[in-house]
């Protein structure tokens, strides 16, 4: 299969590349590189596949470089549609590899989905799961090729780090938790734009996983307001097209959990529900095995949200949560 790169110059030296992705919902992954005096910086490197690779090396010669020229790879978080690739690209060139310093945290995790798998399906039990999406939940998918492996950044940053891209130029890390827990932003001091990742995007809201993290909706809300308060304009998000109101976006998706969460509240007003009957009630039908589980995921992530706030209670009954609003005696 030949796959045809896009890339082009944005301006300010920067150019953006489209990597291609095989899923249904994302086509691709925009991976940005900055021209610097002493090479080049690139931002995010696609799967781990040929067409990634061919796109990857397409779109820099359409921009006029080679990837022997990549200094620097810095990947916004540890997915494998932003750092699948890296592995072998640090393996084979001569690069910076950068990553938020708690990125080392979760390699062990990230090169073994049955850990993520056996303990969503142990969530999914207690909240409700027919046994049938249990098991398949914690049954045999493989790890797909495409995520490559994980390795751990020769040049991690702090929040508030930065990497030098020129003499005169540097783009600093916002650490942005939440959608991942290694997840940084960049912003670049020449011009102001964002690197915004998954963080920000446009149309879409990033998938929020009830993980590691006990209270993942608010950390990422917390992150949002980091990027409201910082009044950016131009943002380059990692899927999708440009945004021009960059801050103003962040406060669009704190209004859609805002929404989200009062949905919650209402569907547990008349009697207490499980974490499985609100995900039928609040997305639409016949998700597919994985959307089910992001769904659910997703769900818990807001519902525990609101636990920790006060706002629901929750109480098991035959191995099973069932949440609801405080102070209102659950009949069911
Ligand atoms: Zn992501
Ligand atoms: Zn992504």
């Amino acid at each position: 299969m030949t796959v045809a790169a896009y890339a082009e110059h944005l301006g300010n030296g920067v150019g953006q590349i489209r990597l291609p992705l095989p899923f249904p919902g994302l086509k691709w992954t925009n991976a940005y590189v900055i021209k610097g005096d002493a090479g080049l910086t690139l931002i995010d490197c696609g799967i781990d596949d040929m067409a990634t690779r061919h796109a990857l090396e397409k779109g820099l010669a359409e921009l006029g470089y080679s990837l022997e020229q990549v200094s620097t790879l810095i990947c916004t978080h540890m997915h494998p549609d932003h750092m699948g690739l890296a592995y072998r690209l640090v393996a084979e060139g001569s690069m910076d590899f950068v990553m938020h310093e708690s990125a080392s945290m979760v390699i062990e995790r990230y090169n073994d989905w049955t850990i993520s798998r056996r303990n969503l399906a142990g969530l999914a039990a207690e909240h409700g799961a027919p046994a049938e999406f249990v098991s398949r939940t914690a049954g045999s998918d493989r790890r797909p090729a495409w995520a490559g492996t994980a390795i751990p950044s020769d040049k991690p940053v702090a929040n508030g780090g930065e990497v030098a891209v020129d003499d005169d130029r540097v783009l600093t890390a916002v650490h942005t938790p939440g959608h991942e827990n290694s997840h940084i932003c960049l912003v670049d001091s020449r011009t102001g734009v964002l690197f915004s990742g998954d963080h920000i995007l446009p149309r879409i809201t990033p998938v929020i996983m009830y993980e590691q993290d006990p209270d993942p909706l608010g950390t990422y809300l917390e992150s949002l307001r980091v990027i409201e308060a910082m009044d950016i304009g131009l943002t380059y998000p990692a899927h999708i097209d440009i945004l021009e109101r960059g801050s103003l976006r962040a406060r669009q998706i704190i209004l859609h959990h805002e929404r989200r969460l009062g949905a919650m509240v209402q569907e547990v007003k008349m009697r207490p529900k499980t974490a499985w009957q609100l995900v039928g009630d609040i997305f639409r039908p016949n998700l597919d095995a994985l959307e089910q589980r992001l769904a659910l995921s997703e769900t818990l992530a807001h519902i525990e949200y609101l636990r920790i706030r006060g706002e629901l209670t929750r109480t098991m009954e035959q191995g099973v949560w069932h949440y609801f609003r405080p102070g209102r005696r659950p009949t069911r």
